[in-house]
């Protein structure tokens, strides 16, 4: 669309330029007309016109002193001006008329088709010559006035009648190329802006998606943790474990599971308050998450209970976990520096049977052996 709306302003601005020519010469030509040709000096390489003296007018006068001059009239000035234009910046220009005096006059078959346009009424004919060579071609039409009939009486010419055009060629070749450039440059600019766009869009579409990614991963662990210690929450865990008996029972393996229970919790927060509670759970949840192993997963089922589920586990692995976990909490006092306190767990243990009818059997045999281990004194880990 820019390279048809720039050639277009082109091709509008030679016309505007061809015109300018046109109405320049229609005056230098009515300046000679009005008269009635002007003299010039015969020096050497003045000729007579020819056709005057054809005419039966002699166009020399001899005046004293021995100087000749010669009448210049309005067809041949403009022909002589046209061959200085056609030197100097190429630009040609010419009368034609379909009934010519001259016969170099005569319009070639474009110049013919303008008089067609002219014929029609139109006030002026363009187009573009391509070749190799291109040109911008303008055509003006000339009317017969009155005066006009004084030579041209055996045209047959009446008043108003088109008696011939003024003839205008512009060489393009030089416009011609920079339009060829500027379509190219239009090109490379239009490749240019569209890659552009596309790598901006490309490249932020893509950081989206990776957002998007990201956010998507973040709500997932966030809908799968415990927002106080940063375990897996209930929900989470209880799916795994389902997940996971399925899966031993199809391997025929062993599942371990071990529930643990804070022992006296109650009295914790009776004592140092409700948010130091909060920090010894959050406490426990680390040294519990960090005694075990990399395939067993650890949840917090309850306010201070805690769930881990261990996979291809026998009885005796099992019994060593569980006590890992009992005394990774007790061995050492736990609070905020200020305040230190010992924490013990009581837990219970159950591994999976071929006889199993669902997880909650598991689940059951393992809280049974958690009240055990309270009834028989807390801290300690009985297997059910
Ligand atoms: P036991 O040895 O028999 O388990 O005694 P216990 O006091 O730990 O048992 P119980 O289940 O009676 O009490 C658990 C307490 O844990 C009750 C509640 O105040 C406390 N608790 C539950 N959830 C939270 C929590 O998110 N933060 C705090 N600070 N305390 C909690
Ligand atoms: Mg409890
Ligand atoms: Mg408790």
């Amino acid at each position: 669309m820019l390279y048809t709306r720039t050639n277009t302003l082109m091709y509008e601005r030679v016309r505007e330029q061809a015109a300018t020519y046109a109405d320049l010469i229609m005056h230098t030509k009515m300046w000679n007309y009005d008269y009635g040709g002007v003299y010039v000096e015969k020096r050497r390489g003045v000729d007579s016109n020819a056709y005057l003296r054809q005419l039966g007018v002699n166009p020399d006068v001899k005046v004293a002193g021995g100087r000749t001059f010669t009448i210049r009239n309005h067809a041949i000035m403009i022909e002589e001006i046209s061959h200085r234009s056609e030197k100097q910046d190429g630009v040609r220009f010419r009368i034609v008329s379909l009934k010519p005096i001259d016969p170099a006059n005569v319009p070639d078959k474009l110049e013919t088709a303008a008089f067609d346009q002219f014929a029609r009424g139109e006030r002026e004919s363009h187009f573009q010559q391509k070749g190799d060579n291109p040109s911008f071609r303008y055509l003006k039409p000339l009317f017969v006035e009155q005066s006009c009939l004084e030579c041209h009486t055996t045209q047959g010419y009446k008043v108003g009648d088109v008696i011939g055009a003024i003839s205008i060629s512009i060489p393009m070749t030089t416009l011609v190329r920079e339009a060829r450039a500027n379509k190219i440059l239009i090109v490379v600019a239009a490749v240019l802006t569209i890659g552009l766009l596309v790598t901006l869009i490309y490249i932020l579409t893509w950081r989206l998606v990776i957002k998007l990614d990201e956010v998507q991963k973040r709500l997932k662990k966030l809908a799968s943790t415990d927002e106080l210690t940063g375990l897996k929450n209930r929900r989470h865990i209880m799916k795994r474990l389902e997940e996971e008996f399925e899966r031993a029972g199809r391997l025929q393996e062993t599942l371990c599971l071990i529930i643990l229970d804070i022992d006296h919790f109650k009295r914790i927060n009776d004592t140092h308050g409700h948010p130091f509670g909060d920090l010894v759970l959050k406490r426990v949840a680390k040294r519990l998450q960090e005694a075990t192993r990399r395939y067993d997963t650890i949840g917090r089922i309850g306010g201070e209970e805690f769930l881990v589920i261990s996979p291809g586990t026998n009885a005796e692995e099992a019994l060593h976990l569980a006590e890992r976990l009992r005394t990774t909490v007790s061995q050492e006092p736990m609070g905020d520096g200020e305040k230190d306190v010992t924490i013990t767990l009581s837990a219970g243990f159950a591994l999976s049977k071929p006889g199993d009818r669902g997880s909650e059997t598991l689940m059951k045999r393992a809280d049974m052996a958690l009240y055990r281990a309270k009834q028989g004194g807390r801290n300690r880990v009985e297997e059910g």
